[in-house]
């Protein structure tokens, strides 16, 4: 689960990660209300930021805006702010990871501007190969931290957290000399991460990332925080449960949540219906090795019902980039024949419009395939995992032609 920068950034506080005054707004006018408070407590820059869950809203762009200013505006005055709120609430923000959809930015948070002298980079994960919890640090901050693993890898430094003893101050020191801290910087920068580590501990995340953690004057803060919380903790912590932001969440995944479905948008035009998550990688990575791109990831499961099929269609064809679905189904505890009967009626209610590629496996094979030649669908019908990638490429490739 994710939460709102905002809403990171109160959690942080009450860890003693030090973080730029802020308040959250939920219209223009609230935001002018939020500057004016700001003010009245000695601010007089103040940046007013873009509340969506997705990162690079500072390089990012508002659908339709004449200018390209993006999520993230500084402003000299109660006036900017709220000519920069009027611009954002209720536009949809494009940033590199919202898709070319964007977000529509709902709510604001109107902050501190700071004298910034440097960015750095700074996140907590559990590293999957050491089994611990491990902090990545890098002096290359405020930018693209993958393009600078890619490039420059010997710029992100790695210390992780003994699991039993916790974050030691020699960690903290660690961590402080990889960003060449001394001084007084050094010194806030210690319990920075000792209050981070203790913060990611309680609250169960699997993630935070601070990017950027800056450096004014002798202070070290958190200009910006995002949080990924571990699902399988939730229970015990109903106060960020609470934190929940709906309408953040891509509407399909919610559906495909409540049928049992595990489903997760990508950004291809060949919609995938598969069940085994083993089998989906594959259907995937087969797709992608005869040139075309996958629309999504999608799991149906051991035991999928011809309902659940159903849902699963509804679900791959209201993403309106997907031009073609191939369907890719082990007859093992299901048997073929009822999946075809479950894909027949799907598409049936449906109303296909895509073409569609049909390869099943298993028990019952020759029935099912029976089924779906009599069915007078156009459906189209493969004989192995090869067979249906090449076919469900060529006939996507096709649709996007004529569409
Ligand atoms: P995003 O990562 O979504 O683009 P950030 O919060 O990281 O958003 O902001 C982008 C950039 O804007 C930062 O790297 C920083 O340079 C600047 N910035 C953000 N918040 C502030 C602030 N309170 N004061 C001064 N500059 C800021
Ligand atoms: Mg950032």
């Amino acid at each position: 689960m994710n939460i709102h920068e905002y809403q990171a950034k109160e959690l942080l506080e009450k860890y003693g990660v030090a973080v730029p005054k802020g308040i959250a707004a939920m219209s223009v006018d609230e935001a002018v209300k939020a500057a004016e408070e700001l003010q009245a407590g000695g601010t007089s820059l103040f940046v007013v930021k873009a509340q969506i869950h997705a990162g690079g809203r500072g390089a990012g762009h508002f659908k339709g805006a004449a200018d390209d200013k993006g999520g993230v505006r500084l402003c000299k005055s109660i006036d900017d702010v709220r000519a920069a709120a009027e611009a954002m609430m209720g536009n949809i923000l494009v940033t590199k990871q919202t898709g070319p959809e964007g977000k529509e930015v709902q709510r604001l948070y109107v902050t501190d501007g700071v004298d910034i002298s440097k960015e750095y980079y700074c996140s907590l994960l559990l590293d999957r190969a050491t089994a611990k919890v491990t902090f990545m640090v890098s002096t290359e901050g405020g930018m693209d931290i993958e393009e600078v693993a890619e490039t420059h890898p010997e710029k992100i430094v790695k210390v992780a957290i003994d699991p039993v003893g916790g974050i030691t101050k020699a960690d903290a020191e660690k961590l402080a000399d990889a960003l060449k801290l001394t001084g007084a910087a050094k010194q806030s920068a210690i319990p920075f991460f000792e209050n981070l580590y203790k913060c990611y501990m309680e609250l169960d995340a699997s993630i935070v990332e601070i990017n950027p953690m800056i450096l004014a004057g002798d202070e070290v803060m958190a200009l910006d925080a995002k949080f990924n919380f571990d699902d399988n903790a939730l229970f015990r912590h109903p106060d960020i449960v609470a934190l929940r932001d709906e309408s953040e969440e891509d509407e399909n995944e919610k559906i495909a949540a409540d049928n049992e479905l595990s489903y997760v948008r990508l950004d291809g035009n060949i919609g995938c219906m598969v069940n085994g998550a083993g089998l989906a990688m594959a259907t995937m990575d087969i797709i992608k090795l005869y040139g075309g791109e996958p629309a999504n990831f999608l799991d149906v499961g051991g035991g999928a019902t011809a309902e659940r099929v159903t849902v699963a269609f509804k679900i791959i064809l209201s993403d309106p980039n997907v031009k073609g679905i191939l369907v890719n189904i082990f007859g093992g505890i299901m048997k073929c024949d009822v999946i075809a009967e479950g894909v027949i009626a799907a598409a049936k209610e449906v109303n296909l419009s895509v073409p569609l590629v049909v390869r099943l496996e298993g028990t019952n094979v020759d029935k099912g395939k029976a089924l779906m030649a009599s069915s007078g669908l156009p459906i189209i019908p493969a004989d192995n995992l090869d067979d249906a990638a090449k076919k469900v490429v060529e006939a996507t490739k096709r649709a996007q032609a004529a569409a």
